[in-house]
């Protein structure tokens, strides 16, 4: 990551930058490759795309709408002074009636496009930190039916290890399991559901994905509200003996597992619905491939695979630590889950595992029928 005076020419897709004094992490290219190829797919679907890009720090992000999503029209906003000058040199290669470029509180920013009806096809907002107050502001800005693109790199109190700020930010309990990076990405969707719930909205998740550090959601704002006790409830997981089950409100009250140890601890309220939209995977990894884009489409690809299974993951780890036998190779796993007629795949943010409806109890049962390396 670069974040001060950075004057060397930089290359990002189509973009030529400069970093300047601004903030730019290279290693979320994935996360604007993604955003640039749905917000293409929603440009020739409704052959109009206006960005509001509230964070702008170097550009890199309204560069890329412009040239390779072709947007109409896109907001730079960027609250920063000192980074201002960076980011006007760097976004004076667009066409002029392409773009505008301000230096405004991006909350302010959002609540003042509500108050002008200006609405935009796809709303950005890459912040630091919790996404709270940033969902609420994006829901003032993004039409109904547009894309809202969202940020959380609070990873501490998403994966568990600050239940207290978790409460404060979601708002909803985190406690630690293995899949706590999936976690990441439930808290974030069910805090943004809750927030356009209350205003009688709903979000339809198109992508969900984690790059090591930063968990970005990209949800179609639509209405009625999606917020419901099968898309909206909480996680239990099983210390004792590793099963994770989903739990509903009215099962709040009846929490427990067979197991003869039970040591369950519960996370939630979070989102619970898909994490993704297939067609919409779909489509944007034959858009990759038209490109000649091989990681994004390889990524869409696994995205794809888990879009439908259930909402957490068993490590490879975990399954030879309680199993007792050494890690399983993966892809041998998978293969063995699928012919023993269960659904199972890699989930895109933890190489290291498999998501599947198998119960773990079964997974390791199969693990150890694997056969040895030869
Ligand atoms: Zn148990």
């Amino acid at each position: 990551m670069t974040t001060t005076g950075d004057s060397r020419q930089q290359r990002e897709g189509q973009a030529r930058f400069q970093v300047g004094s601004a903030f730019y992490r290279p290693r979320s290219a994935i996360a604007r490759d993604l955003a640039v190829l749905c917000a293409s797919l929603y440009r020739q679907t409704h052959a109009r795309l206006r960005v509001l890009d509230a964070m702008s720090g170097c550009g890199v992000r309204p560069l890329r709408y412009v040239l390779e999503a072709g947007a109409d029209w896109v907001w730079a906003n960027e609250g920063n002074p000192e980074v201002m000058p960076i980011l006007a040199a760097n976004l004076a290669c667009l066409p002029g009636d392409r773009y505008r470029l301000t230096q405004h509180n991006s909350l302010r920013l959002c609540l003042d496009c509500y108050q002008r009806q200006d609405f935009y096809d796809l709303v950005d907002i890459d912040n630091f930190g919790s996404p709270a107050p940033h969902a609420e502001a994006g829901l003032w800005a993004v039409r109904l039916g547009g894309l809202l693109y969202l940020t959380s790199t609070d990873g501490r109190s998403s994966s568990g290890h600050d239940p207290q700020r978790s409460l404060q930010i979601y708002p909803a309990y985190a406690r630690c399991h293995p899949a706590a990076h999936e976690q990441g990405l439930r808290l974030l969707l069910g805090h943004i559901a809750q927030v356009a719930a209350a205003r009688g909205l709903g979000i339809e998740p198109r992508f969900s994905l984690f790059t090591g550090q930063v968990h970005r959601v990209m949800v179609r704002v639509v209405r009625p509200s999606t917020l419901t006790p099968e898309t909206y409830g909480f996680l239990a997981y099983c210390h004792g003996c590793g099963e994770f089950q989903t739990i509903t409100w009215r099962q709040l009250g009846q929490v427990n597992c067979p197991c003869s140890q039970p040591k369950i601890v519960v996370s939630g309220p979070l989102w619970l619905g898909p994490l993704h939209h297939r067609p919409t995977l779909t489509a944007m990894g034959q858009l990759a491939s038209t490109w000649g884009w091989p990681t994004p489409a390889r990524l869409l690809q696994a995205m794809a695979a888990e879009a439908h299974l259930p909402p957490y993951y068993y490590t490879l780890a975990e399954i030879g630590h309680r199993g007792g036998m050494d890690i399983p190779r993966r892809d041998r796993l998978v293969k063995a889950l699928h012919q023993a007629g269960y659904e199972a795949a890699v989930p895109h943010l933890e190489a290291q595992a498999i998501k599947t409806n198998a119960p773990l109890a079964e997974c390791l049962e199969i693990a150890r029928s694997l056969p040895g390396d030869q």
